[in-house]
């Protein structure tokens, strides 16, 4: 038996190599004696894939790869909590949500005023790098 990773075949007529389980040449993935484990997993992954996306379409949620993507969440929060009943639980919500807020205005500013910065100083040197005096 290999010591080295999972001896099934893949598709692509590569080893799949992924750590194989205790005293099993296998992977849980490639396992004959876990297949049943396996399908479950991969149905409720299935699913979970499925809800992910339904959620975050009902949403129009995209991750939080973007600080309008993360304002969005924010947006979410604050509309949701506004909805509820008047309490010091609401109130925190809130004050933290402006807080957040406030957080992520700055940095899309700074990141607006930087690509500024930026295309001014392109459209100066075009081919040069840009030099910084070091003794300043
Ligand atoms: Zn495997």
């Amino acid at each position: 038996m290999s010591p080295r990773g999972c001896r099934h075949i893949l598709a692509n007529g590569k080893p799949c190599r992924a750590t194989p389980m205790r005293d099993e040449p296998f992977c849980f993935w490639h396992s004959p004696a876990h297949e049943e484990e396996a399908a479950e997993a991969r149905r409720l992954g299935g699913l979970r894939r499925r809800r992910e996306k339904t959620v975050s379409g009902a949403y129009d949620f995209t991750g939080l790869g973007s600080v309008e993507a993360i304002r969005r969440i924010l947006e979410i929060a604050i509309l949701d909590s506004l909805g509820l009943d008047n309490s010091l639980a609401r109130a925190r919500v809130l004050i933290a949500g402006a807080q957040a807020a406030t957080r992520l205005l700055e940095t899309g500013e700074l990141e607006a005023r930087i690509a500024a910065l930026e295309t001014a100083l392109e459209s100066r040197r075009p081919t040069e790098p840009v030099e910084f005096d070091e003794a300043a």
